[in-house]
């Protein structure tokens, strides 16, 4: 009996490792060439492009904060429903914090070049469903027009844009009403991604408040509204951040990526309609109303 129980310890020990070996990693950058064949075909072509940025987050958090945050999200996601993720890509809008130090701002052209050359890229060794998963405030226009400019000429593949990073409600309470950059819930996430990056004893060294400083109407949009509101680059509070509310928030995200990676794989129309909409776009004379 105790021979039958330590031969059967003996081969789950063995089963495990064998799993360990061929568990692929959802990071692109870790498979090999032939692993990678195999990461498609277990993905069904579905990858993600977590987009982060470098620009400075207030006076207490690191310059990688979103694109550190969005990488924690999607290969935590990408663990409960496999995807491949893409590597580190920083290369979005954020022109609005050039006075900043530390912030890498690329001109408008080379952010859509780039992006359209990395997901053709990523298209042509298998990737036909690719999610960009933004983690980026800045990019919120960016990334639709983007998506939109897909129509532009035919591709074999769909771009999926998912943009949502605070869950509409639920949780702990919050304490501040401002909180839209480096506040309370952009630090109570970096405090579960990376605690030891956050330097909450410095969060009230600059001061985050809304400073209101155009008088416009809602309805009429300027490029700098941001610097008119929160010239600090600072938005909000972040001394008030909780690791309860970080962890609600976190849990919150990665469960709404799964949810976005499981739709993308169930989703059978978007190409086709694609397809048929790029087919029709080459002779418009002769396509029905
Ligand atoms: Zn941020």
């Amino acid at each position: 009996m105790r021979k039958n129980l330590i031969l059967w310890a003996v081969f789950l020990f063995a089963s495990s490792l064998t799993f360990a070996q061929s568990k692929l990693s959802a990071h692109w950058e870790e498979l090999t060439a032939a692993d990678f064949r195999a990461a498609i075909q277990q993905s069904q072509g579905t990858c993600l492009l977590p987009f982060g940025i470098l620009e400075k987050h207030g006076p207490h958090l690191p310059l990688g904060t979103d694109l550190l945050n969005v990488r924690y999200a999607a290969l935590h996601a990408a663990e409960q429903e496999y995807a491949v993720v893409f590597p580190e890509y920083y290369f979005g809008q954020i022109f609005e914090a050039k006075h900043e130090l530390g912030t890498i701002a690329y001109s408008s052209g080379l952010q859509m070049e780039l992006l359209q050359e990395t997901t053709d890229e990523m298209a042509r060794n298998g990737c036909k469903k690719i999610i960009i998963v933004n983690g980026h405030g800045g990019n919120q226009h960016l990334l639709p027009f983007f998506a939109q400019a897909q129509l532009e000429k035919p591709h074999d593949y769909v771009v999926y844009v998912f943009d949502e990073r605070v869950p509409p409600s639920g949780g702990p309470p919050h304490k501040t009403t401002v909180d839209m950059h480096a506040g309370e819930s952009e630090t109570s996430k970096t405090m579960i991604s990376h605690p030891e990056l956050v330097h909450g004893e410095r969060a009230n060294s600059e001061s985050g408040a809304d400073l209101h400083r155009q008088n416009l109407p809602e309805n009429l949009y300027t490029g700098i509204w941001w610097y008119a509101r929160f010239p600090n680059h600072y938005s909000g509070d972040g001394s008030a951040a909780t690791r309860e509310l970080g962890e609600f928030q976190m849990k919150w995200w990665i469960g709404a990526v799964v949810q976005a990676i499981r739709s993308v794989k169930a989703d059978q129309e978007s190409l086709k309609l694609q397809n048929e909409f790029y087919e029709k776009a080459q002779h418009p004379l002769e396509t029905r109303p």
